[in-house]
């Protein structure tokens, strides 16, 4: 039996094919390449490049290989472009998900992780986010998510199928042993950036809104490192593959830093200068998202091992560094 992990060449979605290999497991990804690498992929991996939403795509993947769990990662991530162009959003994200679910239940694959979004929740009162308030997504992308979560609880509960949906915080980092990291071309997500600024590929890093009601004034993450993310998805997989329940889990550390927080951190790791400049807040920012992860502590047993915001710049300015080597 195979797990299938979709957006396998995608950042997360590679780290999770390198930890699956790891462990001794067959994989087979699936990933259409509109933003993955090829390179990315473990070699070890069984690769099939398609779209999830395209006819006979997902339903030749699950007959011809024997998946007993599939990993779904394959979507699109960008909160902007998201309310430039919500119809990609509802294509890639909602739609390609529905016709994933709907061709498990069609071939008996009864396992389904599902990589969910702290953006489901919107702007909420709280400072530290549990899973249990109403969802209430301020943008496309987390809507676009939301409805996929409700598709895996309808299914679930119309089917034999079970599914452990992972609401992620900001991801950050790389492989520490370097196989791969985030390397999509034109990345907006701020570590990323802070780290191409440092380097020179920007002249400056926009710092968008100054006026959140947070201690600075800047928006307030809670950034997590992508390995303790993929030991979150692991883990997961073991809890559905042993008999566990439906659920769903924040994945985050539960303690949020300030854009000039990140700024000066990625400036002490880097020895280099980040130079910035005061743009307005982005469409669809709330100012602060920090998580409450003490369910994932508690019925799953995580234990972060990367917790450390200066661990974490270090290893995507590696993979920075090492991406720059190569061009
Ligand atoms: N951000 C920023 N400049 C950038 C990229 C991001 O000021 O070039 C801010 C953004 O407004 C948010 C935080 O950094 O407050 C994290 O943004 P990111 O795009 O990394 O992730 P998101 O939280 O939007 O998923």
């Amino acid at each position: 039996m195979a797990i299938l992990v979709t957006g396998g060449a995608g950042y997360i979605g590679s780290h999770m094919t390198y930890a699956l290999v790891d462990r001794g497991e067959k994989v087979v990804v699936l990933d259409n390449l509109s933003t993955g690498v090829l390179g990315l992929v473990s070699p070890e991996a069984r690769f099939v490049e398609g779209t999830i939403g395209e006819p006979g795509v997902i339903d030749s993947v699950l007959s011809q290989h024997e998946i007993e769990a599939v990993v779904h990662f394959a979507g699109s991530i960008v909160v902007p472009e998201s309310v430039a162009n919500p119809s990609k959003y509802y294509r890639n994200n909602t739609a390609a998900s529905a016709a994933l679910i709907e061709a498990c239940v069609r071939h008996g694959v009864r396992n389904f992780i599902f990589s969910s979004t702290a953006a489901v929740y919107g702007m909420p009162q709280e400072t530290v986010v549990p899973e249990d308030i109403t969802p209430a997504p301020i943008n496309p992308y987390g809507r676009s998510k939301l409805m996929t979560e409700w598709m895996l609880q309808d299914v679930s509960h119309a089917h034999d199928f079970r599914f452990v949906a992972l609401r992620y915080f900001n991801v950050a980092g790389a492989d520490p042993a370097g196989r791969t990291g985030q390397s999509t071309p034109n990345a907006t997500h701020l570590i990323k950036r802070a780290c191409q600024t440092a380097l020179g590929h920007y002249p400056y890093l926009e710092i968008f809104g100054q006026d959140f009601d947070t201690p600075d004034g800047t928006g307030v993450r809670d950034y997590i490192h992508v390995s303790d993310l993929v030991a979150a998805h692991l883990l997961a997989l073991d809890h559905l593959r042993g008999g566990g329940a439906s659920n769903i889990f924040n994945v985050g550390y539960g303690q949020g830093f300030s854009v000039r927080q990140v700024v000066s951190a990625v400036e002490a790791v880097t020895g280099k200068p980040v130079p910035v400049r005061e743009s307005p807040r982005r469409l669809g920012d709330p100012g602060m998202l920090v998580a409450d992860s003490s369910r994932l502590q508690d019925r799953l047993k995580w234990k972060p091992e990367h917790n450390d915001l200066k661990g974490i710049i270090r290893t995507a300015y590696e993979w920075e560094r090492r991406l720059n080597s190569r061009v």
